[in-house]
């Protein structure tokens, strides 16, 4: 057994908090009171453009706060010292997402820290021109990314993706549609996995630097979820020329840089779960403690109680899972190539204990509420749809139980 060391905040999150705090209090603040004036919807629920995207004074707001983020070094906290980032490690990130998500509930503070569309681990493996070009500018909040490796036709099954790239003198040649994408209607630059030895399993793939803008690429239209956010659609690829410094890492390692950025996107569920939680539980106590039913507070029904109780228990032991697994994590090395044979156990506990109890947890927020809990992008109903979705990206709830099944089956003969 590994043995856990330390699931206490680190001063350095205290610190960072404080000034996260600050920030809420006043850039945030400000610029989501001129947000409120341009009747272009809200940070949760945006109004949409004619082709179905996130209407641009929303996402203009949002862009603005992570550039001052990053101009306050809040932004990329995840991201490595060396590239310009914090170097916190997944501890430390647990309690600041916590954090943020507690504090930010709704609004336009989460886009404060770097989320899909910022850095990630994958990309710090570019060459040095794509640091400078692409990630520095990630770093500063001054651009943002998109992931770019499912297809309509794959998920889950993503080494049968159709997408190729093929070698032309120094360059590389992109060919392939890319769908669900988050940020595929506005991210500058692109993170596109393909198939460049086609038969060769975990090393058939390969990751590029696409630039939005390059010849060849489209933007598809918009692809609405039940986030109802404007921000998911298809890019394609026809013919797009890279030269060989887009490639991340080497050729080959597309598949383990793209499990490298799934998995940070696993592990935040860990942070964000029990930050929205909480935030959750703390306006259901307040409600039941208001709602008059019988001439007395549904506070004061046991059933009411019991609802309360259920959720702090999913809560609890979701953010505990997490802490300990994060911190078991810290000492494998999260995102190594190879990963230790332990991680990815660890990182799906995290993600389906998580995705599944922050379920339950939204759905009784609901129920607490009535029918005051359905109304259209209120808190509870709008992380209720939240949570429904939280089970599909980055890999299913049977994506992990069968990595959690990997793990425990693992050098173990029948
Ligand atoms: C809002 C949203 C944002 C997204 N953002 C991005 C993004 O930015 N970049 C990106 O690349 N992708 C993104 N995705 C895609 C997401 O990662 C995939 O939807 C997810 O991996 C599942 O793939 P799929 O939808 O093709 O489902 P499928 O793989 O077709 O799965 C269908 C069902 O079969 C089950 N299943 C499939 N294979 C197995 C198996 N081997 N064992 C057991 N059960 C299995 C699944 O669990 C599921 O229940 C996003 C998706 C959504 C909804």
């Amino acid at each position: 057994m590994t043995t856990v060391v330390d699931i206490a905040a680190s001063e350095r999150v205290t610190a960072y908090t404080e000034r996260f705090r600050e920030f809420l209090d006043n850039d945030v603040a400000r610029l989501g009171e001129e947000l409120a004036g341009r009747e272009a919807g809200t940070p949760s629920q945006p109004r949409f453009d004619e082709q179905g995207r996130m209407h641009p004074a929303v996402w203009e707001a949002r862009r603005e706060v992570q550039r001052r983020a990053g101009g306050a070094g809040l932004y990329a906290p995840h991201a490595g010292v060396e590239v310009g980032g914090g170097g916190f490690g997944l501890v430390e990130m647990h309690h600041v997402e916590e954090f943020v998500y507690r504090h930010s509930g709704l609004g336009l503070g989460l886009a404060a820290l770097g989320w899909t569309e910022g850095p990630n681990p994958a990309i710090e493996h570019c060459s040095g021109a794509m640091r400078e070009r692409y990630l520095t500018p990630l770093v500063k909040g001054e651009i943002t990314a998109a992931f770019c490796n499912t297809e309509l036709g794959v998920g889950s099954d993503v080494l049968r993706m159709a997408t190729h790239a093929v070698r032309d003198g120094g360059d590389w040649v992109i060919n392939g549609t890319k769908g669900w994408i988050t940020n595929s209607h506005f991210a500058d630059v692109l993170q596109v996995v393909a198939v460049t030895e086609p038969g060769a399993g975990t090393r058939s793939l390969s990751m590029f630097l696409v630039d939005a803008d390059a010849p060849g690429v489209t933007r598809g239209p918009d692809l609405p979820t039940t986030l109802a956010d404007g921000l998911t659609g298809t890019l394609e690829f026809a013919g797009v020329r890279v030269p060989a410094e887009n490639v991340v890492g080497e050729i080959g390692d597309g598949f383990a840089l793209a499990m490298s950025w799934i998995n940070w996107r696993r592990l935040c569920r860990g942070g964000m779960c029990a930050g929205w939680g909480a935030w959750l539980l703390e306006r259901s106590v307040d409600y039941a403690r208001r709602r008059q039913s019988g001439g007395k507070p549904i506070a004061e029904q046991q059933v009411i109680q019991h609802m309360l109780a259920n959720m702090h228990a999913d809560i609890y032991q979701a953010r505990a899972t997490s802490l300990v697994a994060q911190a078991e994590l810290d000492g494998l090395g999260p995102y190594g190539r190879p990963l230790h044979p332990d991680a990815p156990r660890l990182i799906s506990l995290v993600k389906v204990i998580n995705d599944e109890a922050f379920f339950r947890v939204a759905d009784t927020a609901v129920q607490v509420r009535g029918a005051v809990g359905l109304i259209q992008d209120s808190p509870e109903e709008k992380l209720f749809r939240v949570a429904r979705n939280l089970r599909i990206p980055a890999g299913t709830t049977e994506i992990q139980r069968n990595a959690i099944a990997r793990g425990l089956l693992r050098g173990r003969a029948a």
